[in-house]
């Protein structure tokens, strides 16, 4: 299997030098093994081809057509110009649209040529059409009609002339070579056959060039199996294995700080969970070895409170302390919170930011070094070189997705014995999924919130609701309370979304000429972020028109309504995010979902779970089923790369208990895989993980 990766792709037959640099560039496949491995994302059923005169209804899976262009036209200006390709089937007519690439598209197909179009058709001005479809010259002589693998396809190598065509022509080339004819199978032998799993030459063999549909699925079911396997070896022998063994500083003792601060200045009784999760915290770093420990709870479960008492741990212990957060309002908005209780005991607390100033930053950096300075808050600027501790003992992460792993690495370096580690999130991850997500990362989870809150009331609304809206805003600002709106704003569309930004804080100004309109939005300066931000904050702005940057902790209490405009446009756990802003303080909140009329049945499903709950961890299951792990945040960076090909950690849950316990199996039996079979394995996973680095270390 290994001497795979060794043969060039350049001399598999039909590749070639030229080829092999575009594989190269566009989809990294750079050996023999790198192309077998690259299995076509969908399949499609060439014996059914569907007719445009039977299309009937709103909601319609995707569709394969057979039939020609008629016409191309462009239409529209600037962003909304598109590229309208008029396709028939001899039955009806529809159109084919596409917002971009227009140029090379009209190069690329043309009228009169037989055509495969394959897409999900939606009604539009009472005739169907297909965005971004699919299209392939129509072969007719394809052998046996049967499923035939779509593989990825970027723009480039279209240009170059590859299609999913190609790839099976050069997929089958490979299969017929002698180093794949005679692929050594990488799955133990026991294994295979205590499971009943498909043999890999015909498991590779099915995944691109289908017998039959039984088949197709027993080899994918054993692709997947392979996969897991060797990521649960990996964790269990790399990555597990390794952060038990790292020392840590130890935490013997709770002392002044903590009981002081405990006993005498606590505004509010913790609620159980919060004691769990504060006493398994105290366990993990008085246990000699590091602690990396993800802290999981919904928003408003009251995450810094315990932050707050894990760092006063450290200080007890004459250990200095770090908190870290994405961004400055964040990090600002801890650093009151923190410095007012932090105040009460005498512990010293500093902010440091992008924007603070040369002489203060001097002052951190001197009182880091000789230890007067005990806690420090920030945001990435804690990570530049200059800043240095005496004795950094713990490191506290926010809201870890916006962290890359390599600037939690540089974190860790700044000791020669590693802080201990506690991440933030209020993602969560179900507890099946974490411990494969995570490595070994600990998981302690705030499931309770504190008492006396309601759950957000939610609500969906659509476009022509607005008046409506309005007259609900208007209703509790009367009351004294304060209310968000918030507009997308995504990157390729920015202009666009800016516009309707401020279009919209226009409107609201309008509406309510009594009452102060705050605006925010990313691409302020920070100055005047931060006062547009205090304006709300401190009651003297009632409305806040802003983007997402409030998504991440901002704490307003007495805000109670959350209106979101096109929240279709919005994923699953943003809007929960954004819901978190409100339903702080003690009375009703609402969170109002604005809406375009016309949704897909996936978006209507997304809305439809927010309206229904506010328990985010029923929210993350969704999100996960609909978006699949890989694309979730938290678990990007978490640690295990998420190059999964074929198998899905959300679907495959017992196939991922399977994998996990043969693969503690096998180290039950041979705990540094050193046996021939063991080394062979060893091998395998080491080509496999080379690339990662050793994410053990670093969180
Ligand atoms: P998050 O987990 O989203 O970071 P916070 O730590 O900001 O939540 O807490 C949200 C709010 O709840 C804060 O105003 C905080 O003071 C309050 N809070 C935290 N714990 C408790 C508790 N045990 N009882 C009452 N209020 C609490
Ligand atoms: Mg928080």
């Amino acid at each position: 299997m290994n001497k795979l990766t060794r043969y060039d792709i350049k001399y598999l037959s039909g590749v070639g030098p030229k080829r092999a640099e575009t594989l190269a560039k566009e989809l990294n496949i750079k050996s023999f093994y790198d192309m077998l491995y690259n299995f076509p994302f969908r399949y499609i059923d060439r014996s059914t081809i569907h007719h445009i005169r039977d299309l009937t209804g709103s909601d319609i899976p995707s569709v394969q057509l057979k039939g020609r262009f008629v016409s191309f036209n462009t239409q529209g200006e600037g962003a909304r110009r598109r590229l309208i390709g008029l396709f028939s089937d001899g039955t009806g007519t529809m159109e084919c649209v596409w917002f971009n690439r227009v140029k090379s598209i009209q190069q690329t197909y043309h009228t009169g040529v037989e055509y495969i179009v394959f897409g999900k058709p939606t009604l539009y001005n009472r005739t169907y059409n297909i965005v971004h479809p699919e299209v392939d010259v129509y072969q007719p002589n394809q052998g046996p009609a049967g499923m035939v693998g779509v593989y990825n396809l970027t723009e480039k190598l279209r240009n170059r002339g590859f299609s999913s065509r190609l790839f099976q022509k050069l997929e089958k080339n490979l299969l017929e070579s002698e180093a794949v004819r005679s692929i050594h199978d990488p799955l133990p032998l026991g294994v295979l056959h205590q499971r009943g799993l498909m043999p890999i030459y015909e498991a590779v063999h099915n995944l691109h060039l289908p017998t039959s549909i039984a088949s197709l699925q027993r080899a994918q079911y054993r692709m997947k199996y392979e996969e897991l396997f060797f990521l649960e070896l990996h964790i269990l022998k790399n990555i597990k294995g390794l952060t038990k063994k790292l020392p840590g500083h130890v935490f013997a003792r709770v002392g002044d700080y903590f009981n002081n601060f405990y006993s005498n200045h606590l505004q509010f009784p913790l609620t159980g969970a919060q004691k769990r999760v504060i006493k398994e915290i105290r366990a993990d770093m008085g246990s000699g070895r590091q602690m990396n420990r993800l802290l999981q709870g919904d928003v408003g479960s009251g995450k810094t409170i315990v932050a707050f008492f894990t760092a006063l741990i450290a200080l007890d212990n004459n250990y200095q302390a770090c908190i870290m957060a994405p961004t400055e309002i964040l990090a600002t908005q801890h650093y009151e919170a923190i410095s007012e209780m932090a105040e009460k005991i005498g512990v010293k607390v500093a902010l440091l930011t992008g924007s603070t100033r040369k002489r203060q930053r001097e002052e951190i950096h001197a009182g880091l070094l000789d230890g007067s300075l005990q806690l420090l808050i920030g945001t990435h600027a804690l990570l530049e070189d200059v800043v240095q501790y005496k004795n950094l003992g713990l490191a506290i992460i926010d809201e870890q997705h916006r962290f890359g792993v390599a600037q939690r690495a540089r974190l860790w370096k700044k000791n020669s014995t590693p802080p201990h580690v506690l991440v933030m999130t209020a993602t969560p991850i179900p507890r099946t999924l974490s411990m494969t997500v995570y490595g070994d990362l600990d998981v302690s989870i705030i499931d309770e919130l504190p008492p006396g809150r309601k759950p957000v009331g939610t609500y969906l609304r659509f476009e022509n609701q607005h008046e409506e809206t309005y007259r609900f805003i208007g209703q509790e600002l009367a009351k004294g309370r304060q209310a968000y709106i918030v507009y997308p704003l995504i990157e390729e569309n920015e202009k666009l979304d800016l516009r309707a930004l401020e279009e919209g804080y226009e409107i609201v100004k309008e509406k309510f000429p009594s009452y102060t309109v705050s605006m925010v939005h990313g691409k302020m300066r920070p100055t005047e972020k931060d006062y547009q931000m205090q304006l709300f904050a401190s009651n003297q702005a009632q409305i806040l028109v802003a983007t997402t940057v409030i998504e991440v902790g901002v704490n307003v209490p007495n805000a109670s309504v959350m209106i979101i405009e096109n929240a279709e446009r919005f994923g699953l756990s943003q809007l929960h995010q954004l819901r978190g802003r409100v339903g702080r303080g003690a009375d009703q909140s609402f969170c109002i979902l604005m809406s375009k009329h016309n949704l897909t049945k996936e978006t209507r499903h997304r809305l439809e779970v927010m309206t229904n709950t506010n328990d985010g961890f029923v929210v993350a299951e969704e999100d996960m089923k609909l978006r699949g792990p890989g694309d979730m945040e938290g678990t990007q960076q978490s640690g295990i790369a998420f190059n999964l090909k074929v198998a899905n950690l959300v679907t495959d849950g017992p196939i991922i208990e399977q994998a996990r316990a043969d693969a503690i199996k096998v180290l039950d039996n041979d705990p540094t895989l050193s046996s021939p079979e063991g080394r062979q394995l060893d091998a395998h996973m080491k080509m496999l993980f080379s690339h990662t680095i050793n994410w053990g270390l670093i969180s």
